[in-house]
């Protein structure tokens, strides 16, 4: 049998490790052929993304060797991009033209950077969405002239804005340069996603206390060279943009040849992740739709590797005519948990409504570091 795993973020190898340890534990390992292809070379610890922009991890602390990952667990890695697919064939097909047959298919592909067709948005933002894009924010920032005055638009205040707006304050620090960073929201707070306003509250003061403007309930409408125009009419003058809002569905879903069911862009899955009404392909991670009772999994590692673990097994048991285990989202958007960093090496961890502040950003480094740990 052939699974073929495409995308190797937290998702994914979560998927073929969990197939590796289950094909091991059946002795007859070499009836399973796990496959993991991925358009990068490394896997990237994104949640680590704006600790590049303050210096606190290197680029290859936080990322680690796919293909080293996937010979220790007896897998084969294809440094590829997967172009198209071929249901009826059960084939993928990938830009540079392999076509590699598969028993049973799992989408792990993640998500995209969304600007939402703002004029000149894309062009001109840096973003920490890749890490080769957290790199070139860094680059940027280590280029301007800091005799003049700096100004710094981070755009989006959700988790990773924050998180980018206090890296920033500790950049400068580190720098001993002056900039003035402003963090633009286009709803009335930071932090949104998160239902209660204990957190965002808090959020605010410990970066506003910090010098960083929150613009709330602010829109972007246009950027051109050095201005941003919002739609009240009002513009600001920046020398970095750093886009941190909104993600939208691989542009690898647009492209398929035939439809799949899909909720707002994203593979709908049924309750065993399976791609809805196909027994042979699965999604998880933040490519796959799961609602169930009208809670929907989070977009979030937690989520991923749950579902990924999760989908690893109901294959297994598909293999053996077993019945399929049901999937249960615990870090959901109804109910979001996570760590949100906030600069000068502090964090809060939000969880079921509540804020834990003391020991929060080591636990959140210790969690980094001890993930990574897989691919030393
Ligand atoms: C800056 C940033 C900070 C974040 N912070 C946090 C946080 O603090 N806590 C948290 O829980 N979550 C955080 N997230 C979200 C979290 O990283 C994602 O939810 C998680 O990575 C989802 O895992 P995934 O496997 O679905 O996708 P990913 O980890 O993104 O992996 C997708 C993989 O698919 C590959 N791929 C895509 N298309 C193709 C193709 N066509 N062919 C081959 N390969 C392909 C990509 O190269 C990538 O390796 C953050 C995200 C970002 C961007």
């Amino acid at each position: 049998m052939k699974v073929i795993v495409i995308g190797s973020g937290f998702g994914g190898v979560e998927v073929a490790s969990e197939l590796s340890k289950r094909s091991k534990l059946r002795k007859r390992s070499k009836d399973l052929d796990i496959i993991m292809i991925d358009r990068r070379m490394r896997l990237e610890y994104q949640a680590a993304h704006p600790d590049i922009l303050s210096g606190k991890v290197t680029p290859e602390e936080i990322s680690g060797d796919l293909n080293n990952f996937a010979s220790r667990i007896n897998a084969e890695f294809i440094n590829d991009t997967v172009v198209n697919i071929d249901f009826e064939a059960k084939t993928v097909k990938t830009k540079e033209e392999r076509e590699i047959p598969y028993d049973f298919l799992v989408f792990s592909i993640g998500a995209e950077q969304t600007f939402f067709g703002i004029p000149g948005a894309e062009e001109r933002s840096y973003s920490v969405n890749t890490l080769k894009g957290a790199i070139e924010t860094k680059n940027a920032l280590d280029k301007l002239d800091y005799s003049k005055k700096i100004s710094i638009a981070v755009i989006g205040a959700g988790l990773t804005g924050v998180e980018v707006a206090g890296e920033l304050i500790d950049y400068f620090k580190g720098k001993k340069a002056s900039a003035k960073i402003y963090l633009v929201e286009l709803m009335p707070r930071v932090l949104p996603a998160f239902p209660t306003e204990n957190v965002a509250n808090y959020a605010a003061k410990f970066i506003s206390d910090s010098g960083v403007e929150i613009l709330t309930d602010t829109a972007v409408q246009e950027v051109s060279e050095h201005e941003i125009t919002f739609t009240d009419g009002t513009e600001l003058h920046y020398d970095v943009i750093i886009w941190t809002a909104g993600i939208k569905p691989n542009s690898l879903l647009e492209n398929l040849e035939l439809g799949i069911p899909k909720e707002k862009g994203w593979l709908k899955v049924d309750p065993y992740l399976r791609v809805d009404g196909m027994k042979d392909v699965f999604a998880v991670g933040d490519t796959a739709y799961f609602e169930s009772g009208g809670v929907r999994s989070g977009q979030n590692v937690e989520e991923a590797e749950r579902q990924g673990k999760l989908a690893a097994k109901n294959i297994i048991r598909t293999m053996k005519g077993k019945k399929l285990n049901r999937y249960r989202a615990k870090n959901t958007i109804q109910n979001p948990r996570a760590f949100i960093s906030l600069g000068s090496n502090k964090a809060v961890m939000y969880f079921g409504g509540m804020m834990f502040k003391v020991f929060a950003y080591r636990v959140k480094k210790f969690v980094e570091r001890r993930y990574m740990r897989r691919f030393r």
